[in-house]
């Protein structure tokens, strides 16, 4: 009797919690919200998008909002950066936000989110004082900062204000105090200007590796591997490395993580567009593939969606990586969809409340 009890009470565990690890990933970078701030509900993305396909996922909006100015578009409302010529701004407004979707949430439902604080402007030397503010006021809740922009195609030269910069100290003190604080770092940095020329070196390439060597005890993803719209593998230095032209780009972030330097430095996967390179041919699959079971503590699988309205959609990114999961071994994978993430951001929640009761907060 006493065994037959135990059995139902474990069956309920099991099936009440939609078996636990079955899931197909964990989400490394997430957009809750769009360019205009409007977004999927928390409870809808929870149970009708994530379902039983996703257990944990990063969670953000978008720092910058896209201005809609009358005299540029007149009644035509942009709800994406390339709809108009007005500029973005920051919108600090995004963490309160994220904050109360969460909060909103009840406590075994928080435990599959660690949601990101991305409302600052990193050309701000004020700015760590606002993700220190974040974190005061909302004590408990999150992970660490980002997906942040310094360089990106389309998107930099648009924003109000002074254009970030890679060499700027406001974004040494805003990773500062993410070593201070252990808060993890989500930083989108495009590798390369768009439509560079075949024999230039990537210009962005030098001051990210120097960043990542001022900053060693903060850990830091670089998020697409560095790569965009238009910033693609292929574009720098084919002519001059005597290799198939994907191979350039592969090479510079073996070399990087093989060299030693740079331990506190991981790479996402995420976006369709970074997919699209990887999957585009046999050669580039199979390129991927060995970098990643070379290293396979170092990569981590996100969707990179924005405001999804439907699991399908959602989910398009990881199967269009199909013919890459097929490439890897098991403990790879493992790692790269699921492991490496609950690693980190373990690591970041720990630390960060361990922090912030330091701090009385
Ligand atoms: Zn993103």
């Amino acid at each position: 009797m006493k065994g037959l009890r135990f059995l139902l009470l474990w069956f309920c565990f099991l099936f009440g919690r939609g078996v636990a690890g079955q899931e197909l990933f964990n989400d490394s970078h997430f957009h809750l919200t769009n360019y205009i701030q409007e977004g999927t509900k928390i409870e809808t993305f929870l149970h009708d998008i994530m379902g039983d396909k996703v257990h944990r996922v990063a969670l953000f909006g978008i720092p910058l909002q896209q201005t809609w100015s009358y005299a540029n578009s007149a009644d035509y409302a942009p709800t994406y950066y390339l709809q108009s010529d007005a500029p973005l701004y920051y919108y600090s407004f995004t963490d309160a936000f994220i904050a109360m979707q969460y909060l909103s949430l009840d406590e075994e439902d928080r435990e599959r989110f660690d949601p990101m604080i991305t409302g600052f402007n990193p050309a701000d030397m004020y700015a760590a004082d606002h993700i220190e503010r974040v974190l005061k006021t909302f004590p408990g809740v999150f992970s660490g900062i980002g997906e942040f922009t310094i360089h990106k195609e389309f998107v930099s030269s648009k924003v109000a204000g002074e254009v970030a910069s890679l060499i700027n100290p406001a974004l040494d003190r805003i990773l500062d105090f993410c070593a201070e604080t252990g808060l993890l770092v989500i930083l989108h940095s495009d590798i390369d200007i768009p439509f560079q020329k075949p024999d230039q070196d990537p210009v962005f390439m030098i001051q990210m590796k120097e960043l990542i060597s001022r900053h060693p005890e903060t850990t830091i993803i670089w998020a697409h591997t560095g790569l965009g719209r238009v910033v693609h593998p292929n574009v720098s230095r084919i002519s001059s490395v005597n290799r198939v032209p994907s191979a350039f780009h592969i090479e510079m972030i073996r070399r990087a993580v093989e060299s030693g330097d740079y331990p506190n430095l991981y790479f996402d996967i995420s976006w369709d567009e970074v997919a699209k390179y990887v999957v585009r041919n046999e050669e580039s699959i199979l390129e991927t593939a060995s970098l990643l079971n070379e290293f396979p503590d170092r990569f981590l699988f996100g969707t990179d969606e924005v405001a999804p309205s439907s699991q399908e959609g959602y989910m398009k990114v990881f199967n269009m990586y199909e013919p890459l999961w097929e490439k890897l071994t098991p403990e790879t994978r493992h790692m790269v969809t699921k492991g490496n993430y609950e690693r980190l951001f373990d690591r970041a929640n720990e630390k960060v409340r361990a922090w912030e009761k330091s701090q009385g907060y």
